[in-house]
């Protein structure tokens, strides 16, 4: 707390001496023939007595006078720059004591060993050269470990937002998820595909579209590359796609986003016990290589990462309707699970990764294959869910032509519409199963952030379609 203080009038302190200084005394200077020589993490005691440049921008300022202590971060970390009166020329005490933070610099000097600096060596500056002077102090602090600043503040300066240490760790964790997943797929013999997004139909039916002037005429956002992969499955087999997804979501919710990241997965010749067993190692390896690759992100970010036992519970439909009606609950048997319902649920396996399996037909897309004949009332599908967040919905899907036709018809949609899509199943279309993973709903399970807005970053929802 007290430290936290000393922050902050340190802070407030230097942007009152900064406020009555002419921004005019600072010049910018071009980048030219200087190149970075070290990154921060490189600046060690092995190179003390040498010269280096370093490059970045500035997070934290201490002024004590005649000594002036300024943090350079690079993407990687921290770098100490100390100036003091006695050690460097005026010109570079002048501008060092002028900076602010997040003025982006690079710093010509001679590294020595500081045992209290970070990889125990600091720099003592011989000359600045200053890229871009901030002009404006941020709202938030570039150290600052917590999310506690109000979401739009942060937003509407999600560039800057992105320097700090909390964010820098969750979207290195992102770039790993997104790494292990293609690396992880690619393994099991799955082609990357890319689908359009401008599209003439709903691929689902529903009122979740967004319609886009297409020449003279209407068209969609596609809201799932659902029928595509599925088509792709006959020539390829085994399919992913890691695209946007568009889905017009009326309500304010944590949850939801306008535009989100899917990682579609379509195989053929298997069903859906198999792909959730391919799920469930997937996630299985993300949390590894996550564990493997990023240390340094868990600890910033003081996370545990979720306990992985493989196979993941499952629980059916059906079953979980009983316990909820056990307990109380008013639901019956073909009504959605809701989180605020799924919260209610004692059951310990719920405290982790599970899936919920053999759904009802009807509230399933028409895609979707019903059980064999004598139970079509549940259908061959599920959702991997953590906690009471939906991660992904999956399903075995429906290879024949009539049986997808007879679908449509009770699902109330204008088959004449999937003219395009229906054509292909003349033409021998595989059994064929797969799923849908929110990117940043996994993401959510996996750092524990409650927000998704957080693990994105530009969001957009119902209010936001800016930055
Ligand atoms: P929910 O019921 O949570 O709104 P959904 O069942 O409508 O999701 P699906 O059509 O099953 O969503 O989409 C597959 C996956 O894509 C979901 O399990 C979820 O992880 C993700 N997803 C769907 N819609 C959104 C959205 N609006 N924002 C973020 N992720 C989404
Ligand atoms: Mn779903």
């Amino acid at each position: 707390m007290l430290s936290a203080l000393k922050v902050k009038l340190t802070y407030s302190i230097k942007l009152n001496t900064i406020q009555a200084l002419k921004l005019s005394e600072l010049k910018q200077d071009e980048l030219g023939q200087w190149r970075r020589t070290h990154y921060s993490y490189e600046v060690n005691v092995s190179l003390t007595g040498r010269e280096v440049i370093v490059m970045g921008w500035v997070s934290t300022i201490r002024d004590h006078g005649n000594t002036q202590f300024i943090v350079v971060r690079d993407r990687y970390s921290d770098v100490q720059v100390v100036a003091k009166k006695s050690e460097c020329t005026e010109q570079v005490f002048e501008q060092i004591r002028q900076l602010r933070e997040h003025t982006t610099l690079a710093v010509r000097g001679k590294v020595r060993s500081q045992q209290k600096a970070a990889n125990g060596a600091e720099v003592i500056p011989l000359e600045l050269k200053i890229f871009s002077i901030a002009k404006k102090a941020a709202p938030f602090l570039v150290q600052s470990k917590t999310l506690s600043v109000g979401i739009d503040t942060r937003l509407n300066l999600r560039a800057v937002d992105l320097r700090r240490n909390v964010l820098q760790s969750v979207f290195h964790i992102r770039h790993t998820t997104l790494n292990t997943i293609r690396d992880f797929l690619v393994k099991q013999g799955f082609i990357e595909i890319n689908t359009p997004k401008m599209i003439a139909t709903a691929t689902e039916g529903g009122a979740t579209l967004f319609p886009i002037f297409y020449y003279d005429r209407e068209a969609f956002l596609a809201q799932s590359p659902q029928l595509y992969k599925e088509q792709l499955t006959m020539a390829f087999e085994n399919v992913f796609e890691i695209g946007p997804i568009f889905r017009a979501e009326p309500s304010r919710t944590n949850r939801h986003l306008s535009e989100a990241t899917s990682i579609d997965v379509e195989q053929a010749f298997v069903d859906y016990n198999d792909i959730m067993s391919l799920l469930e190692r997937m996630i299985s390896h993300i949390v590894d290589s996550i564990k493997e690759k990023n240390s340094n992100d868990l600890d910033c970010l003081g996370l545990e990462l979720p306990n992985i036992n493989l196979p993941f519970p499952r629980h059916s439909y059906s079953n979980l309707i009983n316990k909820l009606q056990a307990i109380g609950e008013t639901i019956k048997w073909g009504d959605d699970l809701s989180p605020q319902i799924m919260k209610n649920l004692p059951d310990e396996t719920m405290n982790a990764f599970y899936f919920i399996t053999d759904w009802p037909t009807a509230v399933k897309p028409f895609y979707v294959k019903p059980k064999s004949v004598g139970s079509e009332r549940l259908c061959e599908s599920f959702d991997l869910m953590y906690r009471s967040l939906e991660i992904s919905s999956g399903s075995t899907r429906i290879n024949r032509k009539d049986d997808l036709l007879e679908r449509m018809r009770k699902q109330g949609l204008n088959t004449q519409a999937f003219d395009y899509h229906l054509r292909v199943f003349d033409y021998g279309v595989p059994p064929h199963a797969g799923f849908g993973v929110g990117l940043e709903r996994l993401l959510m399970a996996l750092t524990a952030i409650e927000n998704i807005r957080d693990v994105t970053l530009y969001p957009r929802d119902i209010d936001r379609l800016t930055p």
